[in-house]
């Protein structure tokens, strides 16, 4: 089909960008229709849990003649069980009663500190030191890889319920990693030779102006900073604003920068995050996907196996499909973690496993670069290998895919065999073991870690 024809169709042309946040939760049309409990249920989980869902995702990607079921409103829209039940019924309760707004405030507080805001070790063991000084906006967990939150990149075009740094758009200040400090990251880097790859996360880095992200990355095209390979930008645009890269003003100049980067030497690695194929049916999609490839840049996927939304072998086979279709790499298939709403989220690994393993059986080979169900887990990303038997004993065997320290990469370890598991905190060495093999020096690492951060507060 010719170019002009293609913008020429309706679902190609601008539109005006439009976001709900918990207090518009009653303008969004197809909510009305809902029974009046429901939205209640929604206010009062709204309360705890971020929310924020933009026009394109009600109008385009939810099949509202399938609610709640529709994984796509599940991936966005507050559900009464998200909250456990003792928390929800102390904040519906409040609300009941309309409690002074500080007291709600209040319980609100009381009731997200109680969901491990921080999993991971994000916000001191993975924190870098430039001179001595911690340095917020980053995290440098793993060695050849820099996290980097920039300042304006952070918040989402619509936000995933299930997202682990739900904690960052809550407003507290204390809970948010994000810099404006291009030249500290320049500084940090230079002085990191061991780093290959600069990885802009979030939020999400594509809800920024393209002169803003052009600000970030250019000084990575200095000699000094030649070690610096590989950019990866983690975006969930391609899901939840496409236009981002066919119609928005600077639609332009963000691919310009993309071709810039690469025609510099760098590789560019956009981080698609996609739940669920539904998020790429659309003719605008496509056509973002197309533009972006164009420049250069690879597209790698990934996505957590979430209950309610994709824990289906026929739907990770199906998706990834779609994916290799439209020249995308499957990269990784998580693990939901141990933060906010994970118990409604969670699948037991073992289960996990067995999705992830029905699902490769059903694709080719080039959909087989997905690895996982990976935990990225305090000591590293854990991926679960498969259930097996050794010497008469049911074992899990796991490897590190990565590990705060390279040696610990592509080990084989065994835990015992536990069906209701659903992180690497639940898991017991297996075949008489008492701990497993890294654990010891996890330790000492964490213990050097807070002591170089307790002598510098
Ligand atoms: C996943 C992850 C990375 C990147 O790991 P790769 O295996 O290279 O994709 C880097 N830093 C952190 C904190 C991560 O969780």
């Amino acid at each position: 089909m010719n170019q002009r024809v293609m913008l020429n169709t309706p679902a190609l042309e601008a539109r005006p960008f439009q976001v709900y946040t918990q207090r518009q939760l009653d303008k969004i049309q197809p909510l009305q229709a809902l029974p009046e409990e429901l939205r209640f249920e929604m206010q009062v989980v709204s309360q705890v849990l971020p929310f924020r869902v933009n026009n394109y995702v009600i109008e385009e990607l939810i099949d509202w003649n399938n609610i709640p079921a529709d994984p796509i409103f599940q991936l966005t829209f507050p559900q009464k069980g998200m909250l456990k039940p003792e928390h929800y019924e102390q904040i519906a309760q409040l609300m009941r009663d309309q409690a002074p707004a500080a007291e709600l405030k209040a319980a609100v507080e009381a009731v997200r500190q109680e969901l491990n805001p921080h999993p991971a070790g994000q916000m001191d063991l993975n924190l870098p030191l430039l001179h001595g000084e911690p340095l917020p906006g980053m995290q440098h967990k793993y060695q050849e890889t820099v996290l980097f939150f920039p300042s304006q990149g952070q918040v989402c075009h619509s936000y995933c319920t299930f997202c682990f740094r739900w904690a960052q758009f809550v407003g507290d200040k204390d809970l948010k990693f994000a810099t404006n400090e291009a030249t500290r990251l320049h500084q940090y880097l230079a002085e990191h030779q061991e780093v290959t790859d600069l990885l802009l996360t979030g939020g999400d880095p594509m809800v920024m102006k393209a002169k803003h992200l052009r600000q970030y990355l250019e000084g990575l095209l200095s000699p000094e900073l030649e070690h610096v390979q590989n950019i990866r930008i983690g975006s969930k645009s391609l899901t939840f604003w496409p236009y981002r890269f066919v119609t928005d003003d600077d639609a332009h100049e963000i691919l310009q920068l993309f071709r810039d980067l690469i025609a510099a030497g760098k590789h560019v690695a956009f981080m698609a995050h996609f739940n669920h194929w539904q998020e790429m049916e659309t003719p605008i999609c496509r056509e973002a996907i197309r533009r972006l490839r164009a420049t250069g840049a690879e597209i790698r996927t990934q996505a957590p196996l979430l209950k309610h939304i994709n824990d289906d072998a026929q739907q990770w086979a199906k998706m990834w499909k779609r994916q290799v279709q439209l020249g995308m790499i499957p990269y990784y298939m998580f693990v939901e973690r141990d933060t906010g709403a994970q118990h409604y989220f969670e699948v037991p690994l073992v289960q996990a496993w067995e999705i992830y393993r029905d699902a490769m059986q059903q694709v080719p080979g080039l959909c087989r670069t997905a690895r996982g169900p990976s935990m990225s887990a305090d000591p590293g990303k854990v991926e679960i290998q498969g259930v097996t038997e050794i010497h008469g004993e049911k074992v899990l065997a796991l490897r590190f895919i990565q590990g705060r320290k390279a040696d610990w990469i592509q080990r084989p370890f065994f835990a015992k065999y536990d069906e209701s598991a659903t992180w690497l905190n639940h898991l017991e060495p297996a075949l008489g073991e008492t701990a497993f093999f890294y654990e010891a020096e996890f330790a000492q690492m964490k213990q050097h870690k807070q002591a170089l951060i307790a002598r510098e507060a």
